[in-house]
């Protein structure tokens, strides 16, 4: 465990690197002194690209995506199955399932999971904008693609208690392979199969 630093400057450094996930202090460190290394331009290109990336991120109006303009180039793309919503916690699952190359249809990025443990209720997510998206018609199916934990189950169940009457199709991905935190570690074949293999959601509810 390091104490001492011979710099505030330094130290400073290292304690806005640690905060990151997964970055202890020594590696925190490591990354400060290769920084120093690195020529003026290079860290400030560096520095530059993660302010302009907080303060000019921008969010899909459709999907909550994040996207650099008003409407995300998957939304826009006329090819794509406008009548199939395949809904994802967060943008990195939108970014594993699209590396399948398997999912033909759009995305709708709730931003989260309802999780009373965390304070996270349905208004913290973007349920009631994909309430809406569905009751605006020219939706057919939406495929829940949460994780396979309770919280995911609770907001599959949610969501669905609050669509049921609009007679949308509702499926889950199948559930051979671990999804949540693990969707981005899964192998594409197996990731893109449990789209394809997706089984009706009312099926898996316990009735
Ligand atoms: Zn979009």
């Amino acid at each position: 465990m390091i104490r001492k630093y011979p710099s505030a400057l330094l130290e400073n450094a290292v304690n806005e690197f640690a905060k990151l996930p997964g970055i202890g202090r020594k590696t925190a460190l490591r990354l400060v002194l290769h920084s120093l290394n690195r020529s003026p331009e290079e860290v400030e290109a560096f520095g530059q690209a993660m302010i302009e990336l907080r303060n000019e991120v921008n969010y899909c109006r459709v999907c909550h995506n994040i996207s650099d303009d008003d409407v995300c180039q998957i939304c826009s793309d006329f090819s794509r199955d406008a009548a199939l919503i395949c809904v994802v916690e967060n943008i990195k699952e939108v970014m594993a399932i699209e590396n399948t190359g398997q999912f033909r249809g759009l995305y709708h990025v709730l931003g989260g999971i309802i999780s009373p443990m965390d304070g996270i209720g349905p208004k913290d997510l973007q349920i009631e904008s994909l309430v809406e998206r569905v009751k605006s018609g020219g939706v057919n199916e939406l495929i829940f693609a949460l994780s396979s934990t309770m919280e995911g189950d609770t907001t599959n169940f949610y969501i669905y208690r609050k669509l049921s009457e609009t007679g949308v199709k509702m499926s889950i991905i199948s559930r051979g392979i671990a999804i949540g935190d693990e969707i981005e570690y899964a192998d594409e074949i197996t990731l893109g199969r449990s789209i394809l293999n997706r089984t009706n959601f009312v099926d898996t509810l316990k009735l």
